[in-house]
């Protein structure tokens, strides 16, 4: 296995302005073929432009040679070629996962994970990119390190089409190319709706990256309202569903959003959605020691989606947030699958890539955030053990449930710190910098107005996932149940 490579993109002490200028992969052609023409361009330079975009490995303006220099240093005035100002990579499973944190001109951190599967037997090699929607997330799944982040900001078009972009080109010298996208990275994709269709048009579109409809997979956590419109929409994507839970109680805990779009809803839409598309429907299940992995817990999620034609996959929890939980073992995992298929469901049990170097989503950026106290982790974990056993004992979550988008209590379970003491920032590695640091916690509630794309709030400080010995030992969690 490779050593992993330490990233070494620092978090900005103070939050950055956000570049003015669109990236250039978010523009639809037609404006892009505007632009041109009101700079004095022939018809032609549209397409030199697109190639430059969409098919070479050029990573600036600069790079595009077969653009004269004067119009290369009028687009840049204009567009950004990349979205993506720094990116550290680190590899894992012999190479064969590639880990990114990307950060964004305003310093925001995201990931992307490159994962290669080499051809076997009949099955050709695949090149899986997991991209990020958001820079943290509002829905606050206790068991995901994006999730403690916090929200910070949408991703626009373009800052989602780069991730993929950095990954082609890194693809590219290895004569390897990009077959699968799935939006499985940080953020709820569904809650950035516009920008994620945006994306996903540029990327499936023939004259743009190109990449097969069907080589897409939008995951949610359940927004009813976005799988209807992508439902509307009807396109040819693959939709997956974040489950985790068949039963209100324990998934109002495990995905808050619950609270607002209970598990049956969501079901139901899925099943709208396949209908229209023709699409299977795919739900994740990340599986949890002791809180819903047994008997009882399969007989319900079989139940659940009992016709639906829809399929399971079953994923170790990744152990990274301050959870009091662990992941399942590998044989309560198989007993688990073995019962839903004797249910008639499909069910794959899939292991996470890459876990030495940070697997779960939202791990390194967590890690370059400011640390919760050791006190806030004890009472995040005291409170977890405390809901996972009332979720157990079937009671429904009395969070109140907040009006509009996503309607659930959405405040961080960790009370932030304050960041790390000022460092100088690098020389030419952002624009100026433009306002102070926020020291309250970073996640707004869902319901509050949220920053306008493209002008971002300024950074917050955030939570970093699970060191354990740094913040003491753990907490016993939740009474195991018996399997049935
Ligand atoms: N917000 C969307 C997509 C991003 S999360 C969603 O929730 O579906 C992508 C997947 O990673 C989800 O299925 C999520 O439940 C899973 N995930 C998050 N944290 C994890 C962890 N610690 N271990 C294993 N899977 C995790
Ligand atoms: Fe957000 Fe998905 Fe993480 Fe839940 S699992 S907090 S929805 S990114």
């Amino acid at each position: 296995m490779t050593e992993p490579t330490v990233p070494s993109i620092a978090l900005p002490v103070v939050p950055l302005a956000r570049d003015p200028r669109p990236g250039v992969s978010g523009v639809e052609p037609t404006e892009l073929a505007g632009l041109l023409a009101s700079m004095g361009e022939p018809a032609f330079r549209a397409q030199q432009v697109a190639d430059a975009v969409w098919r070479s490995d050029a990573a600036s303006w600069d790079a595009v040679t077969t653009l004269a220099r004067p119009l290369r240093v009028g687009l840049a005035e204009r567009l950004r070629f990349d979205t993506v100002a720094e990116t550290d990579l680190r590899l894992a499973d012999d190479d064969a996962t590639e880990k990114a944190l990307h950060r964004l001109s305003d310093g925001r951190l995201v990931e992307s994970v490159l994962m290669h599967y080499p051809a076997r037997g009949e099955r050709r090699e695949r090149n899986t990119l997991c991209i990020s929607s958001q820079a943290g997330c509002a829905v606050g799944c206790p068991f995901c390190a994006t999730g403690e982040l916090g929200f910070e900001r949408d991703l626009d078009v373009a800052e989602i089409v780069d991730q993929v972009r950095h990954a082609r080109r890194r693809l590219m010298p290895l004569g390897r190319h990009l077959t699968n996208l799935v939006f499985m990275g940080m953020g709820e994709p569904l809650l950035n709706l516009d920008a994620v269709i945006g994306a996903a048009l540029a990327l499936t579109d023939g004259d743009r990256f190109g990449l097969g409809s069907r080589h897409v997979t939008i995951s949610t956590s359940g927004v009813v309202p976005g799988i209807e419109r992508l439902t509307a929409l009807g396109p040819q994507w693959t939709l997956a569903v974040s489950l985790h839970a068949a039963r209100d109680s324990l998934r109002d805990l495990l995905v808050p959003l619950n609270r607002r779009w209970p598990v049956r809803t969501v079901v139901a839409a899925a099943a709208g959605y396949a209908a229209a598309t023709g699409r299977r429907v795919s739900y994740e299940y990340v599986m949890i020691d002791g809180l819903n992995d047994t008997a009882a817990d399969a007989d319900a999620l079989a139940r659940l989606i009992a016709g639906t034609g829809s399929h399971v996959n079953c994923i170790p929890m990744n152990p990274v947030a301050h959870t009091p939980w662990q992941a399942s073992s590998a044989e309560r995992m198989e007993a688990f699958a073995g019962r839903l298929r004797a249910a008639g469901i499909g069910v794959t049990i899939r292991r996470n890539r890459g876990q030495e170097v940070g697997a779960a989503c939202g791990q390194l950026a967590a890690e370059k955030s400011a640390e919760p106290t050791a006190v806030a982790v004890a009472r995040r974990r005291e409170r977890l053990v405390a809901a996972s056993a009332a979720a157990l004992a079937g009671e429904r979550s009395q969070e109140p449930v907040m009006p509009g988008l996503p309607a659930a209590p959405l405040r961080p379970i960790v009370d932030r710190v304050a960041p790390r003491p000022p460092t100088p920032r690098r020389p030419g590695t952002g624009p100026t910098a433009s306002r102070p640091a926020t020291t309250g916690p970073k996640a707004p509630r869902a319901d509050a107005p949220r920053p306008a794309s493209p002008h971002p709030t300024g950074l917050g400080p955030a939570a970093r996932p699970d060191r354990r010995g740094q913040a003491g030992r753990r907490p016993p969690g939740p009474p195991r149940r018996g399997s049935r």
